[in-house]
């Protein structure tokens, strides 16, 4: 008995103790090490006159056998010498093996779920198999060797009998028990269904030696269980639209085929071939914290993983499909992926991709991308939002909002070709109820003076325009906040000259408030309505409305600067002054609070005490 090199027998005795539950893996690496061992052979046949090989003797066949419990994964690839089965299976051979020691070693105890990230290679089959047999005999010689192992105590190597050249790999599987049901391996549905999962762009045939069914006696029958020719690398003109639909539901659990689909075929210094698809709808849980975006990422048709995240931003994690690459690591991991600058490249040229598609389905099927924007268009503003506005230029164009002047969606960029010449912001209302904010006073009296006003009613609308901050040299700027900037010189001395003269008025319906009000001043936004609220600085009083919403907030962390406005041409406002020279402290508090409370109402704010608000009215009318 020969024993294992130290840091193999750790790993070793990490599979055979394993209770990672994606044990299913096993098959893809042992694929995987098949069709690499054909690869090598297929290239030497192409390089090396001795060595000719014909295409159709390559391949790899997987025979289940119920009574023996066993399951053979066979190819016709290079094979080994007994020095290389002695070499490569008794010591950690590669960078993954090398990468994923390191990793356990940190999470030393933790869980053993990072095996799934690594290219773990041939150990895994030690997850499913208590003994594991390789009979192999390299390409070019007779005779043929057997490697054998049970685990952890060693291993041996023997003569063995092999007709032709290649490797068997023979693993007799452990046996089932409550929780685990390993026989589960022999049968064929299962095995079919991990190929298709894991394998089945691996460029050479993968054939299943079924179990049961016999075409003839004695012939088992075969079926070559893999497409080998994988979807994305053909071209779009030659792939049909029902093609790609089924493929899209077949591989990501949908239901009806994508809005538009997407193929890249790069070459040069980095190659790749990629199949996006935007869905039409958004996925159950797309708004949840739960939900996982990503592309299946393939190496030389092998799936390496089943969701990469970083090859989608998140505002495009909607996005669904597959990135080959034959320049990428099979052993790609977790920690890697991220310093990994070909995937970064990727990402890049994806996302403009990605953007440039939905630019033209703007364009040419508006109907269609308003029906988008209602599911997607959310992760738009949120990603401008979140991204602090880095995501600014991919993202501004294919925002929409509500106009309230055309009442229907427009794009920023329609708003500026609309708006006057010496238009200088882009006006924008926030509220929770479209109906209710096209209707606020500012908005007709913006309206009234040429300008449209964007109709902002998702919470996550005027965070967004924040981190845009501008559109091609515009402001946004809120109509219930600050000024509006399209008073003339003379309305604004006049409205300062108000403020002077009815200082004392206004301090009392200040006091009056209660401290609910941060100050109370003349209006020049509005004029059929007495009075509205409205807000000084950074915050909007809508912000702060949908800030001490949110799940543990603290309420007076994000104070808006509240301000009572008064329409000096409004009658209320001359009944005001009559009861500041009467002296009628009492009415001036009565109307402070009607006024005030009129004001919430109108923007949609809940008022504190309804059942004195309607007294008051109440005894106005009697
Ligand atoms: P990796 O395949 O990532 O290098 P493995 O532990 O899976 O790591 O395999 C170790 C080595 O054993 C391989 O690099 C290869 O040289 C050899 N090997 C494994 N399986 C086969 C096979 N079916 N045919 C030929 N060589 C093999």
């Amino acid at each position: 008995m020969r024993k294992f090199k130290t840091e193999s027998q750790k790993l070793l005795d990490l599979m055979i103790n394993s209770i990672y539950t994606n044990r299913e893996i096993f098959l893809r690496e042992l694929v995987s090490n098949g069709s690499d061992a054909v690869d090598k052979l297929y290239l030497k046949s192409l390089t090396d006159s001795d060595a000719v090989v014909a295409k159709e003797a390559l391949g790899i066949s997987i025979t289940p056998n119920k009574d023996a419990r066993t399951i053979t994964i066979s190819d016709t690839g290079i094979g080994m010498t007994k020095d290389e089965l002695d070499k490569n299976l008794s010591t950690i051979a590669h960078s993954g093996s090398q990468e994923f020691k390191e990793a356990n070693a940190k999470e030393q105890g933790k869980d053993i779920d990072i095996i799934g990230q690594f290219g773990v290679g041939f150990y895994s089959a030690f997850m499913v198999a208590k003994n594991v047999k390789v009979i192999s005999r390299a390409f070019g010689s007779d005779e043929a060797w057997m490697w054998e192992s049970s685990g952890a105590e060693g291993y041996e190597i023997k003569p063995a009998t092999k007709d032709t050249w290649g490797t068997d790999v023979i693993l007799t599987l452990k046996d089932d028990t409550a929780d685990d049901k390993y026989s589960e391996f022999l049968e064929d549905w299962r095995i079919k269904g991990l190929v298709k999962k894991y394998s089945n762009y691996v460029r050479y045939p993968i054939r299943l030696i079924e179990s049961k069914e016999e075409d003839e006696p004695g012939k088992p029958k075969t079926e070559v269980i893999n497409s080998m020719v994988p979807i994305w690398k053909r071209k779009k003109s030659e792939v049909s639209d029902e093609d790609y639909a089924e493929f899209f539901k077949s591989n990501f659990h949908e239901t009806e085929g994508p809005l538009r689909t997407i193929s890249v075929h790069a070459e040069g210094a980095l190659s790749y071939d990629a199949l996006l698809f935007i869905p039409a709808k958004t996925a159950w849980n797309y708004y949840d914290r739960e939900f996982k975006k990503g592309l299946a990422l393939y190496s030389s048709g092998v799936m390496i993983m089943e969701k990469c995240e970083e090859l989608l931003p998140d505002c495009f994690g909607f996005v669904k499909g597959v990135v080959d690459s034959q320049d990428l690591s099979l052993n790609i991991s977790r920690e890697t992926l991220q310093h990994n600058n070909q995937l970064k490249v990727i990402a890049r040229r994806l996302e403009k991709k990605i953007k440039s598609e939905l630019v033209a389905l703007r364009d040419d099927d508006r109907t269609a991308y308003e029906a988008f924007f209602e599911q997607f268009g959310r992760a738009f503003k949120f990603g401008i939002y979140s991204s602090f506005g880095e995501k600014k230029e991919l993202l501004e164009d294919l925002l929409m909002f509500y106009s309230a002047r055309k009442q229907k969606l427009i794009t920023l960029a329609e708003y500026i070709e609309d708006a006057p010449q010496d238009q200088k912001s882009i006006y924008y209302a926030a509220g929770n109820d479209l109906d209710r904010v096209s209707k606020l006073p500012m908005v007709t009296t913006v309206l009234a003076k040429g300008y449209d006003v964007l109709l902002c009613t998702m919470d996550v609308d005027e965070f967004c325009l924040m981190g845009l901050r501008e559109y091609y040299g515009k402001q946004f700027r809120n109509v219930s906040s600050g000024n509006l900037d399209v008073e003339t010189e003379d309305e604004i001395d006049a409205a300062e000259a108000l403020d002077t003269e009815n200082a004392e008025l206004f301090t009392a319906l200040k006091d009056a408030l209660d401290g609910k009000i941060d100050k109370v001043r003349s209006s020049t936004r509005i004029t059929d309505a007495p009075a509205c609220l409205v807000s000084d600085g950074p915050l909007s009083l809508e912000m702060e409305r949908i800030l001490a919403n949110e799940p543990g907030a603290d309420p007076n962390m994000f104070k808006a600067v509240h301000i009572l406005e008064l329409s000096p041409s409004h009658p209320v406002f001359a009944a005001l002054q009559a009861a500041q020279e009467a002296g009628d402290g009492d009415k001036i508090a009565r109307y402070a609070k009607l006024l005030y409370n009129q004001a919430r109402l109108i923007e949609g704010l809940p008022i504190e005490d309804p059942i004195a608000f309607a007294r008051d009215i109440a005894a106005l009318m009697q």
